[in-house]
């Protein structure tokens, strides 16, 4: 049914604390979870979609009702190839708002039947980005508290 299934989509450029929490409350929602990770490379991201999806799937390996998959191309066609139309994205703040919104709305404007669903992160999280934290990697700082494991190691690695 599709209903019970969703659809994760974002950067993941790497993944963080606050995206698996967002991968957690809507496991508690869904059957299953699609996680999928955008290969564009329009936001000239640091890590590979092959290196984004493994971290990933080393931070979900415990839930099996978590998928990871590259998504190239646009969201809706991802959908329909799928059969889902529900999509999840984070709310961490206002800030986030006018985006995620435009997004939404365009998202819907191409298929009528996707609804977006916004989650909001543990308020621990709701500072936290993949920007922010690969700003402080960069600068030298312990990443640890931000990211999983081995997402930690593979910041570590490219930025040696
Ligand atoms: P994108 O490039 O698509 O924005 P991101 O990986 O930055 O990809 O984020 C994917 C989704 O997860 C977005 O909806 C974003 O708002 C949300 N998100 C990112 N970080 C957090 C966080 N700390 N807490 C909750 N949601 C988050």
């Amino acid at each position: 049914m599709s209903q019970s299934r969703a659809i994760y989509p974002g950067s993941f450029d790497p993944v963080t604390y606050g995206h698996l929490d967002v991968i957690s409350r809507a496991a508690h929602l869904f059957e299953s979870v699609i996680v999928a990770v955008a290969t564009s490379e329009g936001k000239g991201p640091l890590f590979s979609v092959e290196d984004r999806i493994e971290m990933l799937k080393e931070s979900t390996a415990d839930n099996p009702a978590i998928e990871v998959v590259p998504l190239s191309g646009l969201l809706v066609d991802f959908a329909r190839e799928r059969g889902v139309f529900t999509v999840i994205r984070g709310l961490r703040a206002v800030s986030d708002f006018e985006f995620e919104f435009q997004m939404a709305l365009m998202n819907r404007k191409l298929e009528a039947r996707l609804e977006t669903i916004f989650l909001t992160p543990k308020e621990d999280y709701t500072y936290l980005s993949s920007r922010i934290v690969k700003e402080v990697a960069r600068l030298g700082g312990d990443v640890s508290p931000f990211v999983p494991p081995p997402a930690s190691l593979k910041l570590k690695k490219i930025l040696k």
